[in-house]
């Protein structure tokens, strides 16, 4: 703290991400990136662009990105807005769509950005309890509100909702934005997009940083109405205009056109899930349903932050959230089957 700040500065509370750990040889299950490289169609695109078009600036609204984002998705290019991760197009959803007085709804257990940019941008919030199973209560969300979000599947449950019930909240508050937040839907999920059209109200995002192993390049888009992308270019262009550099935006581009590789690396994890559960099963652990590129589980008797602590020591980072209701799970990761296995053996070795 400093004299120097403003007083608005001194209240914000920041988000933590997980941790980058500079030492080399931890196999690092701790931030959902994929354990599979990008396509290698992405690295020739990247290092295509590598040359003297960088003292240009990028194409302000990365128009070819968002025409393979609107192919991909039979969605017009109107509908489609693209940002420096998702983590930014959500910003500009809260500042843009989400004050109007009210509180914004979203679960008690999701994903922690949210609750900061409700302070970032003076939102109040009003967070509604997951039931036992760790599902949204339907019936919540159909109370008054400024907006509604929520992951789906959620983070970090990893925890699924079918499409009709998304609908329903959709349904249910005609009047405000609902988003759903897509970051892991390629793991298995549904997406909303296919109902956009039916749905004025209805705004989705996904990024490139997980199921298209791209958490390094920084690019996520939303997907909806036409006037809701347009709130989102507003703020954007009241902002950065260049949120994607040439490079990202030539690498999204060729990510989308690589289907094989996108296939085949988000089938492995969804194999590799099903395994990874089955052996934390047999080891005492209860895993939550998941279809994401992790999964939530507690032991039925050890300590969670004592277990992560020893797979530490065994050079396996899982993360672990000191928060009320979830103080006994561990997220983990999936990884390769080589460093899954390392998971199973330190958690043998611990138990
Ligand atoms: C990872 C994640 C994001 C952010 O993704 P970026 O595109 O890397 O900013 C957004 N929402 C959820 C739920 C996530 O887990």
């Amino acid at each position: 703290m400093s004299r120097f700040w403003s007083p608005f500065v001194k209240q914000l509370v920041p988000y933590v991400p997980g941790e980058q750990p500079k030492v080399e040889n931890l196999i690092k299950l701790n931030t959902n990136e994929n354990p599979y490289g990008p396509s290698p169609k992405v690295v020739q695109a990247i290092q295509a662009e590598l040359n003297d078009s960088l003292r240009l600036y990028p194409a302000p609204n990365a128009d070819a990105l968002k025409a393979e984002i609107a192919r991909y998705y039979g969605v017009s290019t109107t509908q489609v807005f693209v940002g420096n991760g998702s983590d930014e197009v959500l910003a500009h959803i809260f500042h843009g769509l989400f004050q109007h007085g009210q509180a914004v709804l979203y679960p008690d257990i999701t994903y922690s950005f949210y609750p900061v940019y409700c302070g970032l941008y003076g939102i109040e919030a009003a967070p509604q309890p997951l039931n036992d199973d760790f599902r949204l209560s339907l019936a919540d969300y159909l109370q008054p509100n400024g907006g509604i979000i929520f992951p789906n599947p959620n983070a970090p449950t990893g925890v699924g909702m079918s499409l009709q019930d998304v609908e329903a909240i959709v349904q249910g508050s005609p009047d405000s934005v609902v988003v759903v937040d897509e970051a892991y839907v390629d793991f298995g999920g549904e997406t909303a997009i296919a109902l956009v059209d039916r749905y004025p109200n209805l705004l989705v995002t996904q990024t490139l940083s997980k199921s298209r192993s791209l958490a390094g390049l920084r690019v996520g888009f939303a997907v909806g109405h036409a006037d809701l992308i347009e709130a989102l270019e507003r703020i954007k262009n009241s902002f950065n205009s260049y949120p994607l550099d040439r490079l990202a935006i030539v690498g999204a581009v060729a990510a989308f056109q690589d289907q094989a590789w996108f296939e085949r690396t988000r089938t492995a994890v969804i194999d590799s899930r099903e395994q990874l559960s089955a052996a934390l099963i047999e080891l005492g652990f209860e895993v939550l349903p998941s279809q994401a590129n992790f999964v939530f589980a507690r032991h039925t008797q050890r300590d969670a932050a004592e277990l992560a602590q020893g797979l530490r020591e065994q050079k396996v980072i899982v993360r672990h959230f000191k928060l009320p209701r979830i103080d006994q799970f561990l997220r983990i990761t999936i990884g390769t089957e080589v460093q899954n296995q390392a998971l199973i053996s330190a958690l043998k070795t611990l138990l």
